[in-house]
């Protein structure tokens, strides 16, 4: 397909711009064609007032019909083949056969919300009837045109079609993507997915629009649009609290569901490394170095007590660090940023270097694997230490006993995810650690690493600020769709006059709380 570097205002493209930008091969530094041109305020503007007249309508289409737009973008998705995935990996260094299993997740995430509407009981509709009181009825109802911000490090299943984009469109919202300028061909041919999409399947025009911008005036016109919403944002703390702030400071604020960075710490407790110490110690190299560390699940801090076990968990990871390699960064800017951030680390008082891994390649933009430690004593006295460090590298903390470790869980901001490590009898004498990360975290593992997360029912991908700017939701998973609905109450309407999923003979057959009980 022949890229056009334009924005898609709804069906049509625009390039009215002069601001021009180019994906960059972050592996030779190489420009890639064609020249991208940044939306002015005129276009953002055009695509979020199309949105508003989409949404008109397609917050009346039915859960079928949506399933059936959900399912066609991932059809389209897939009928990209190779053309996807080789522009993908040349914009973003990542390799063929990670891009394919990212773009598996992304359809059938976009296939599970296409189950979730389809069934269509995710409405919590709730009904109560009284002789003597009003009817009272409610389910929750699509919010309005969405903005939604993709991060660099997921350009398939955290970008265009990603998972905010599912949860809107499947909660019924029309949505404006702003473009990530690291991989902004696989933007263009994404949105031409969805495009024929909404044509296929009937979708009004302007259910989708996708501008482009390498400047920060594109994403804060959006956030700062009246009639957007909504923001599903994925990317660094900074991108992410920087737009929330904006939101939340129109003459209307707007919910803004900013999943950012963290360091997702890791407890390894007694038992375990007594039990299987250095078969953890592998296991965890392997995670803090997988896709060059750049993971927002990436685990960036490990502790433990000081012992005669943990000094030999620490060797083996040492040595397995040594022989670790480096890869190629996703942008000049972010291998830029590890190196800073591996140095303001090092400034630290009572952070070390243990070991670092080889260069390897002739890649610019190379990122080589760090292993750092601290005492706890230290680590407790400087908030920085918690600070992602966006790459492959972690920070071990030495504790000198149980009481350190709650101490440490107890200090720690809101993060993605906490793990621990250990035996059955480890859990039940470290209960007051468990019961402290419960507060911290989105998601509690026990015996895995928390790099990998599984899109299901289930699943929680969020956690306390900063992790996130809203801890009550998640980005991954189906309860995400709840993000982009409100509840919304009707009192005594005639039957004929409510939505199906409210009506007495209850048409579309979904579950419901009616005068308390859950019902079909
Ligand atoms: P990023 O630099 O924050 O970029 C994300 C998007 O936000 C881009 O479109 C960017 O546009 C825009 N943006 C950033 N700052 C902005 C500002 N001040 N005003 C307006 N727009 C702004 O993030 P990234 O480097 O792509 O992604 C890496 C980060 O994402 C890591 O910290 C990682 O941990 C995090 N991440 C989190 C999750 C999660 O689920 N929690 C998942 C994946 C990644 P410009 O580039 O034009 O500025």
């Amino acid at each position: 397909m022949d890229l056009t570097g334009q924005n898609f205002i709804g069906n049509t493209r625009s390039a009215n711009g002069s601001n021009t930008f180019q994906g960059v091969n972050p592996a030779n530094g190489e420009d890639i064609a064609p020249q991208y041109v940044e939306a002015t305020a005129d276009e953002v503007d055009r695509a979020v007032e199309k949105a508003e007249e989409a949404f008109r309508v397609y917050r009346r289409k039915s859960g079928a019909e949506r399933a059936k737009f959900l399912e066609a973008i991932a059809d389209e998705i897939m009928a990209l083949g190779d053309e996807l995935i080789d522009r993908c990996s040349k914009e973003t260094g990542l390799g063929e056969g990670r891009l394919t299993g990212e773009r598996s997740r992304t359809v059938n995430q976009l296939r599970l919300f296409a189950e979730v509407v389809r069934e269509g009981s995710w409405v919590d509709a709730r009904i109560d009837r009284s002789e003597d009181a009003p009817d009272i009825k409610s389910m929750k109802m699509a919010l309005g045109p969405v903005g939604i911000f993709g991060a660099s490090n997921f350009p398939l299943a955290f970008s265009v079609a990603g998972g905010d984009t599912a949860s809107a469109l499947a909660a019924g919202c029309s949505i404006v993507v702003k473009a990530h300028p690291a991989h902004p061909g696989t933007c263009e041919l994404v949105a031409t997915s969805i495009l024929r999409a909404v044509e296929k399947t009937g979708m009004p025009d302007g259910t989708f629009s996708m501008v482009q911008g390498i400047s920060y005036d594109v994403g804060t016109a959006l956030v700062e649009h009246p009639l957007i919403k909504a923001i599903g944002f994925t990317g660094s703390f900074k991108g992410g609290k920087a737009l929330y702030d904006a939101a939340t400071s129109r003459p209307e604020p707007i919910p803004v569901y900013a999943e950012m960075g963290s360091t997702n710490p890791m407890f390894f407790l007694p038992g375990a490394l007594k039990e299987k110490g250095s078969e953890i110690a592998e296991g965890l190299v392997n995670s803090v170095n997988l896709g060059v560390g750049q993971f927002c699940t990436n685990p960036g801090l490990v502790a433990y007590e000081n012992s005669e076990e943990a000094q030999q968990f620490q060797q083996t990871v040492t040595d397995h660090f040594k022989k670790a390699e480096g890869g190629t960064m996703l942008t000049a800017g972010i291998q830029s940023a590890y190196k800073k951030g591996l140095e303001k680390l090092l400034q630290q008082e009572g952070v070390q270097l243990v070991a670092n891994g080889e260069e390897n390649g002739t890649s610019t933009t190379t990122g080589v694997p760090h292993l750092l430690n601290v005492n706890s004593k230290h680590f407790l006295a400087n908030r920085a230490l918690e600070e992602e460090v966006f790459g492959p590298s972690t920070l071990t903390i030495t504790a000198d006993g149980p009481e350190d470790l709650v101490e440490i869980a107890q200090n720690l901001q809101g993060h993605l995810t906490a793990t621990l490590y250990g035996t059955e009898e480890d859990l039940e004498q470290y209960s007051d650690l468990v019961d402290v990360l419960q507060r911290k975290v989105g998601r509690l593992i026990f015996n895995g690493f928390p790099t990998g997360v599984e899109v299901n029912h289930a699943m929680i991908h969020g956690g306390p600020f900063p992790a996130t700017t809203d801890s009550r939701s998640t980005s991954v998973g189906t309860t995400a769709i709840e993000r982009f609905a409100r509840p919304v109450c009707f009192q005594n309407f005639p039957d004929s006059q409510l939505p199906d999923e409210l009506k007495d003979d209850n048409p579309l057959d979904i579950w419901r709380l009616e005068n308390g009980e859950r019902t079909k």
